[in-house]
């Protein structure tokens, strides 16, 4: 217990919620404490010469394992992206046809396709099907209910809210919901389209996982609203 306590107050970790678990030490810890983990992403994680967790992968990497919805606070560039990527290629598992099992929405296009990439970076290529969802697939069938492997799909709000209302994308078997720059999402811009998004997801089934660098916009009292039993993660200091 005092290691825990060690860990969390050297890196300035705080949490909020109920059976919160233990912050990783190592990512090697994980082979251990879930047996589910990929090792394939633990090992490009060591290829791309990333030897420790970030503070906030200590605490989110193992609350996602446990399918717990996330309130994720942290400063940018601490490896947000790496939090969501580890734990949702785990519970993936292989690659499938059908419905998507990840979806990852993004404020920008820019971001959409970073994120992208870290997946084909930390997931491997051929492994599993990623998607990026941009004006040319959505008008397209690539995205569609009956062709291909389907996996992850990375979306900026506009172009998903518009093929869910034309009942063109399944998301029936979703698992994770990654809101990625979440007080972005929540901003009076994006905010009617996500919103509107969310109401396809059966958020009682999906584990959600909001990531942000700061609490605007409202995104906790979403969470209170929405989400049974999450945990809130902070990163430094906190007001309030
Ligand atoms: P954020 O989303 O929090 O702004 P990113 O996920 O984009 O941050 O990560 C920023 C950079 O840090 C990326 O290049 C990523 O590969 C790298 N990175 C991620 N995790 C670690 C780690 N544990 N140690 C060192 N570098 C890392
Ligand atoms: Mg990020």
């Amino acid at each position: 217990v005092s290691d825990t306590v060690n860990l969390k107050k050297r890196h300035k970790i705080c949490v909020k919620g109920f059976d919160v678990p233990e912050p990783l030490g190592t990512f090697a810890e994980l082979k251990a404490s879930h047996p589910k983990i990929l090792k394939s992403v633990l090992q490009k994680i060591s290829d791309n010469e990333i030897t420790a967790p970030t503070p906030i992968q200590m605490q989110c990497i193992p609350l996602l394992m446990d399918k717990r919805c996330i309130l994720s606070c942290a400063p940018t560039g601490s490896g947000k992206t790496l939090c969501f990527i580890l734990p949702v290629l785990s519970h993936i598992k292989k690659s499938e046809k059908g419905s998507f099992r990840a979806l990852v929405l993004s404020p920008t296009r820019e971001l959409a396709k970073q994120t992208y990439g870290e997946f084909k970076k930390f997931g491997g290529s051929r492994k599993f099907s990623y998607h990026f969802l941009s004006k040319a697939s959505a008008n397209s069938d690539i995205l569609t209910k009956d062709c291909g492997n389907k996996d992850v799909l990375i979306a900026t709000p506009m172009h998903l809210l518009r093929m869910l209302k034309e009942d063109r994308i399944d998301l029936s078997k979703l698992q994770f919901c990654i809101l990625d720059e979440a007080d972005r999402l929540f901003d009076s811009q994006f905010k009617d389209d996500v919103t509107q998004i969310l109401e396809f997801i059966d958020l009682v089934k999906v584990t959600v996982g909001l990531f942000s660098a700061t609490l605007a916009n409202g995104i906790d009292e979403w969470c209170f609203s929405n989400l049974d039993n999450f945990v809130q993660v902070y990163i430094g200091t906190v007001n309030g």
